[in-house]
């Protein structure tokens, strides 16, 4: 009698984490947003030649004596505040960015790390509530992450492009950040707004808001987790996942309806017709699917 096909409970992302790392992402780009908008006035200053003594200001008022100095005297042979302005950013762009980058390494470092640990523990604890021996999970997974949890070898090698692309997103969002102070500061400029007019209008148009940070950290936490979880199946060697879906807070795909329950190789994926190719779960923008391993014999207890 052929026995009946074992399978391994879902495991989702870390919601704890996934919060944690949504506070990181907006402390982040307040931090750059306030560092950019420092340096373009302390690049404006140099050039209005403007000195300030040690003596208290009113809140803004030096914002407002360089803006008004620079738009008297624009250095000469430039047109107007966009093209001068657009001349500091470029001039210093690729510093900013790499500051950026290097301000949120550890940072990423340590959500990634985190997050590939709990997903690792969390599906240890699935595994062997299915039935999976003990001894084999030990045997597969043989590198050390965080508190004294293991992961698949082909696991710990994934890391450091996981790592890499978090950081490359951050980094982008940075370039978005920097664009949409200098549409601002121009903006303001040229309708004569004064800077507590502009300033107001930076608060309002907060790019990276909480709702934008809240998606990009669910996107990266349940990224981490399905290639976590898949690569430690693989050192098992569990070819075969069941995809369930899991109805998205931002989307919830058709075709993914239609998938659940279907079976899939872990190497490839399903076709999905509303993108033209194969697809895994968690691996199209804010897709929360999830998947349940198919267990190979050989590694489940008597
Ligand atoms: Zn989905």
């Amino acid at each position: 009698m052929a026995k009946k096909v074992r399978l391994c409970r879902a495991v989702e992302s870390n919601v704890g984490e996934r919060r944690a790392y949504k506070k990181q992402l907006v402390r982040l780009h307040k931090q750059f947003s306030d560092f950019i908008l420092n340096q373009l006035f302390l690049e404006m200053q140099a050039d209005s030649n403007l000195v300030f003594d040690a003596s208290p200001l009113r809140p803004n008022q030096r914002e407002k004596e360089i803006l008004k100095a620079i738009k008297n005297k624009i250095p000469k042979g430039v047109k107007d505040f966009t093209t001068y302005l657009w001349g500091i950013i470029s001039a210093n762009i690729n510093k900013w960015l790499r500051l950026l980058k290097t301000a949120s390494m550890p940072v990423i470092e340590k959500f990634v790390k985190k997050a590939v640990t709990s997903t690792t523990r969390a599906q240890k604890q699935a595994f062997i509530s299915a039935g999976v021996k003990v001894s084999a999970i030990e045997q597969a997974w043989s590198v050390p992450i965080v508190g004294r949890q293991y992961i698949a070898p082909q696991m710990a090698n994934a890391m450091p492009d996981l790592i890499e692309g978090n950081v490359s997103l951050i980094t982008k969002i940075g370039q978005k950040d920097i664009t949409r102070i200098a549409d601002v500061l121009i903006k303001g400029v040229e309708s004569g707004l004064d800077y507590d007019a502009i300033r107001d209008e930076l608060k309002q148009t907060e790019g990276f808001d909480s709702a934008r940070a809240d998606r990009v950290a669910l996107d990266q936490i349940n990224k981490i987790n399905a290639q976590t979880q898949e690569l430690n199946a693989k050192a098992l060697g569990c070819t075969k996942g069941r995809w369930k879906h899991v109805p998205g807070q931002y989307t919830s795909r058709k075709t993914h309806i239609k998938f659940d329950g279907m079976e899939y190789d872990l190497n490839k994926g399903l076709f999905d017709s509303d993108v033209q190719k194969f697809v895994k779960p968690a691996e199209l923008p804010y897709c929360r699917c999830v998947m349940r391993l198919v267990l190979p014999q050989d590694i489940l207890n008597e």
